[in-house]
């Protein structure tokens, strides 16, 4: 009787501890190694957070930051590091360019919650090299976390922290301390216009539209698609995650909606394919990871790895459309696939004139964000045309127009990978 009360005590402590350490490790979520490299993905754990994948992280977990909490009229709350050796005006100019493409963006966007922001004003020409004749690291943002979701359709897809919130998942979800991390070069700025700095010279780009641009990638603006196994295979598919001997492919949920302007097909039943076939596989090497998904690749009539290096060829078809025609066109005229640039953009030659202007891959120099809204007729302040709106509320931000977004499920167990 005392023994098999003692093991119900076990059994209860046990479960106990089951409970409490389960849930963390079964929700499935991905961290990029630094703002740069969205798809250098490895899954997430303690020991990564948004500090460890920006510079200054030292400087940040140290409180040694500067914080502007959001308000009712700017849902962005920032941590913000400047480079120690610019001067307090420009940190200040910096700092309040982020604040306003925040303000910018929480006009258009109806964030029911915060969107936390860990920023750093950093001399990437020392850390990241590359500031010579042949071009100069403006900066990058990107979701600090992804977290596996299903949608609608019953596939799992990878979602943005900042949307993953937003769906309010019960439960202790891993959530890293930013939903974006944010890092911009500091050597830049002479050439950064900032908010109150009097006539944009010929040379300089509007920091405002930077920033803005960026937090929309932040928030999820962005494709999985790009030849992910480079400098071994330049067939273009969605990312490649580690696991264990395994890998998985995953798409991100930006994804969900686009297709090939030639015939309508979506690139998601490509993705399930692949996924079908490669997840849960035994990865012997590099080369027969190569080697698998290009006999997938083939079975499958995969024609990404053109269609991304042929204008026009690919487009977002934004939630509830049909018609082809409504598909906002994606920047798909680089050749080769520019890493960074390709399918995570809209397309230039059709939209850098446009309201749409913002998500091109090419700033223009010269310009503010009130002019370019002026130039091609949109409202003042506009800042997001309407195909990028449409865009940003598919993939599950609201707005006065569409109040009410699609909310995704979080994965909360590892999926059966092919039995
Ligand atoms: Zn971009």
């Amino acid at each position: 009787m005392i023994a098999s009360i003692r093991s119900c005590l076990y059994l209860v402590v046990l479960l106990v501890i089951v409970f409490l350490t389960s849930p963390s490790e079964s929700y499935e979520c991905f961290d990029p190694k630094n703002p740069f490299e969205p798809s250098n993905l490895k899954e997430c754990s303690s020991e990564s957070d948004a500090y460890s994948k920006l510079f200054y992280g030292s400087q940040f977990r140290n409180w040694n930051h500067n914080n502007t909490n959001a308000t009712d009229s700017n849902a962005f709350e920032l941590s913000f590091v400047c480079d120690p050796t610019m001067s307090a005006q420009t940190c200040q100019k910096a700092q309040n360019s982020f604040v306003t493409a925040g303000a910018l963006l929480s006009k258009i966007f109806k964030f029911p919650q915060k969107i936390t922001v860990a920023a750093e004003f950093a001399d990437l020409c020392k850390t990241l090299g590359g500031c010579d004749s042949t071009g100069t690291i403006i900066g990058a943002a990107g979701p600090s976390r992804f977290f596996s979701m299903t949608g609608e359709d019953g596939a799992i897809r990878l979602y943005p922290q900042a949307l993953t919130k937003l769906a309010n998942p019960t439960g202790p979800v891993p959530f890293d301390t930013h939903d974006i991390i944010a890092s911009f070069n500091s050597k830049l700025a002479p050439h950064f216009f900032f908010p109150g700095d009097k006539n944009i010279q010929p040379d300089q780009i509007d920091f405002v539209s930077v920033i803005a641009h960026e937090f929309l990638h932040g928030l999820g603006f962005l494709s999985s698609w790009s030849p992910a196994l480079l400098p071994t295979s330049d067939v273009v598919i969605p990312f490649v995650i580690p696991n264990g001997s395994q890998v998985r492919i995953r798409e991100t949920n930006f994804d969900q909606f686009v297709i090939k302007t030639a015939d309508g097909k979506k690139l998601t039943d490509y993705t399930a394919a692949l996924s079908k076939a490669i997840d849960g596989q035994t990865i012997t090497s590099d080369a027969a990871l190569v080697a698998s998904i290009k006999k997938v690749a083939t079975d499958i009539s995969l024609t990404t790895t053109t269609d991304y290096v042929t204008p026009k060829a690919i487009g977002f078809l934004p939630r509830g459309k049909t018609n082809i025609k409504d598909a906002v066109l994606l920047e798909t005229s680089l050749k080769p696939y520019s890493i960074g640039s390709t399918g995570s953009h809209v397309d230039d030659a059709t939209y850098a004139r446009s309201q749409d202007w913002l998500m091109t891959y090419v700033d223009t120099p010269g310009k503010t964000y009130q002019q370019m809204d002026k130039d091609s007729g949109a409202a003042p302040d506009a800042i997001v045309g309407p195909g990028t709106k449409a865009i940003m509320e598919s993939i599950g931000f609201p707005t006065a127009d569409n109040p009410n977004p699609f909310v995704p499920t979080i994965v909360n167990e590892s999926p059966v990978l092919n039995n």
